[in-house]
């Protein structure tokens, strides 16, 4: 399926938790429930590199399950001890990598510029990007939202990104591993502005398709308000995406 035909996106970001063990009751308890899933929901599973390609497993299974990767080098294949190209990426099997996350753009100093050419590179290897955008407390305070996540996109996305290729995470950073969120209607108003910013980017071709997600502190007790909004395309969840029965319930809401 296109990813514009998805209703709704809900991707797992386990950053740099999990273990052999963890993968295994993921994988026998979504091969068991799987297939109670709305297949009009994609699912993208993003857990540390080594344990990318043991998630093939079920992505032969099912059409709407994906791999995702939490990161990716700015080159290609090279002497770059350490670093993992979007070739490898998309040989164990990942069809997506997120990219930009607020963790990354704070501790390892990566700037809209990298982001770009790591965008770049996942597109020479077909695969789609995640790229998180996102204020942190004292912009918010500051009443600079608008401004930061404008200049975000601005500035990491390029022309070829489309709405089948990019989706766009709002990871506001204050909202992060705290329990605290925006309201639905600050997301809202969040969307909205990020949808203007791409339509005028993408010289108005972009007509409100490109899918955003919502993520921060999202669990399986906010989830459903979330995600009931037809102004948000899905949630990519940190935390909550380690305990399978929350994940289960995150996507799988009425
Ligand atoms: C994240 O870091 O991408 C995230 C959404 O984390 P959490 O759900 O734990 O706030």
């Amino acid at each position: 399926m296109k990813l514009t035909e998805y209703n709704k996106i809900i991707s797992a970001n386990w950053k740099m938790n999990g273990s052999y063990g963890l993968v295994d009751k993921f994988l026998g308890y979504f091969s068991q429930n799987f297939k109670k899933i709305n297949n009009s929901r994609a699912v993208i599973f993003c857990p540390p590199f080594p344990y990318l390609s043991l998630f093939n497993d079920i992505t032969s299974k099912f059409s709407n399950f994906y791999i995702g990767a939490q990161d990716c080098s700015t080159k290609n294949n090279s002497s770059r001890t350490g670093e993992i190209s979007s070739q490898i990426l998309k040989d164990v099997g990942c069809d997506f990598v997120i990219l930009g996350h607020s963790e990354r753009r704070i501790l390892n100093n990566e700037t809209d510029k990298i982001v770009s050419e790591k965008i770049l590179r996942s597109f020479e290897n077909n695969l789609k990007v995640i790229v998180c955008v996102g204020e942190s407390e004292k912009e918010k305070n500051d009443l600079k939202t608008f401004d930061i996540i404008k200049s975000q996109l601005e500035n990491s996305l390029i022309d070829l990104c489309s709405p089948e290729n990019t989706i766009i995470a709002y990871e506001p950073i204050w909202a992060i591993g705290s329990g605290q969120l925006p309201t639905l209607n600050e997301i809202e108003n969040v969307f909205f502005d990020i949808h203007k910013i791409m339509d005028k980017k993408y010289n108005n071709l972009s007509q409100n398709k490109f899918k955003i997600l919502y993520g921060g502190s999202v669990n399986p007790k906010n989830s459903n308000t979330i995600l009931s909004s037809s102004k948000i395309d899905g949630v990519l969840v940190g935390g909550s995406s380690l305990i399978i029965e929350d994940f289960y319930n995150i996507i799988n809401f009425d």
